[in-house]
């Protein structure tokens, strides 16, 4: 809470005001991690939390862009529904169909989604996996995984089967990045099939189900199927291990919850509106703290 304190007592009436609209916000680590980054890098921004309701949303949209806002990050229920009050999308935000970072460059409203490339970014800092020829389960077929599957082909993955409970869901991801990335191969598995030579092939698995937020396994997935060099990756993030990753731990997997994701997507976010990288680490070590 200090870092946030003694950052707000510096604001002036030049700096930069950036924010976080959802429904519900309260719970949101984004306003301490991102405060916290523009403390240590004395820049003369401020981030600030607004609960906006759907029926709301275009009104804060136009509302920002009156107050001169430098930008804003987007999150649950907004990600889809904010795209026709939009300019311009990149390409990230397009192809995962949700943007979860806005920048306001003068008048104009362009749309990002730096969810998928921070998943990426985390995999290699927490897991030392880089996306290649090696296989990657990827389980469920939400926004979620739309815009982490992107990002995966985007930084190169040959190999992506999707496994979920819908197969329809996992279908229509399939054929959008078959059409956008006809570079990675990609199949798909209804999640109750999934069979033990399918997972005995791949070197990650990636959770991008809600599963484990409240404490639920993910049936259908026994790792003790996986290679013994494969990695498991949980996009759900707590300060405790979830079930998933205790479940990889208990069978000497390598594995880690989505924290480090959460912190990548805000450094790139970070990026997006400053022009600069966020002090290394400095984001990690205030979620890090507030888990103590
Ligand atoms: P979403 O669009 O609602 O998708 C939910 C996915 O979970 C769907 O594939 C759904 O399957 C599956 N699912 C839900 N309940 C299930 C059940 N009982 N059994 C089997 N599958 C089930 O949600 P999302 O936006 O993709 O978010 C998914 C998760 O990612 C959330 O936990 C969120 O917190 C996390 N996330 C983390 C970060 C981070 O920074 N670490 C960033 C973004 C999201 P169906 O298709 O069959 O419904």
């Amino acid at each position: 809470m200090l870092w946030g304190v003694d950052h707000m007592s510096g604001v002036q009436g030049k700096s930069n005001v950036v924010c976080i609209i959802g429904d519900p916000i309260q719970h949101s680590l984004s306003p301490i991690m991102q405060n916290a980054a523009f403390a240590a890098g004395h820049l003369d921004y401020i981030y600030v939390p607004f609960a906006v309701s759907p029926e709301n949303l275009n009104q804060a949209v136009s509302g920002l862009k009156a107050l001169g806002a430098c930008g804003f990050n987007v999150t649950i229920p907004h990600k889809t529904t904010i795209i026709p009050f939009l300019d311009h999308l990149d390409e990230s935000a397009e192809i995962a169909g949700a943007v979860n970072t806005v920048k306001l460059c003068g008048n104009i409203l362009i749309g990002y989604n730096t969810d998928g490339d921070g998943l990426v970014d985390s995999l290699l800092t927490d897991l030392n996996f880089s996306p290649g020829t090696e296989p990657v389960m990827v389980v469920g077929a939400g926004g979620a995984a739309r815009g982490a599957i992107a990002a995966l082909c985007r930084a190169g993955a040959k190999n992506i089967h999707i496994s979920n409970r819908t197969i329809e869901n996992a279908s229509a991801i399939m054929r959008d990045m078959n059409i956008r990335y006809p570079g990675t191969h990609i199949d798909v598995t209804a999640l109750n099939l999934v069979n033990e030579e399918q997972l005995s092939l791949i070197s990650l698995l990636l959770n991008t189900t809600s599963l484990g937020m409240h404490g639920e396994r993910i049936e259908h997935i026994n790792l003790v199927h996986l290679p013994e060099h494969a990695k498991v990756y949980d996009m759900v993030y707590s300060c405790s291990a979830t079930p998933l990753v205790k479940e990889a731990l208990a069978v000497g997997l390598q594995s880690v919850n989505g924290l480090g994701m959460l912190v990548a997507q805000g450094e790139r976010a970070f990026e997006i509106w400053t022009g600069e990288k966020p002090s290394e680490g400095v984001m990690r070590r205030t979620l890090n703290s507030l888990c103590l």
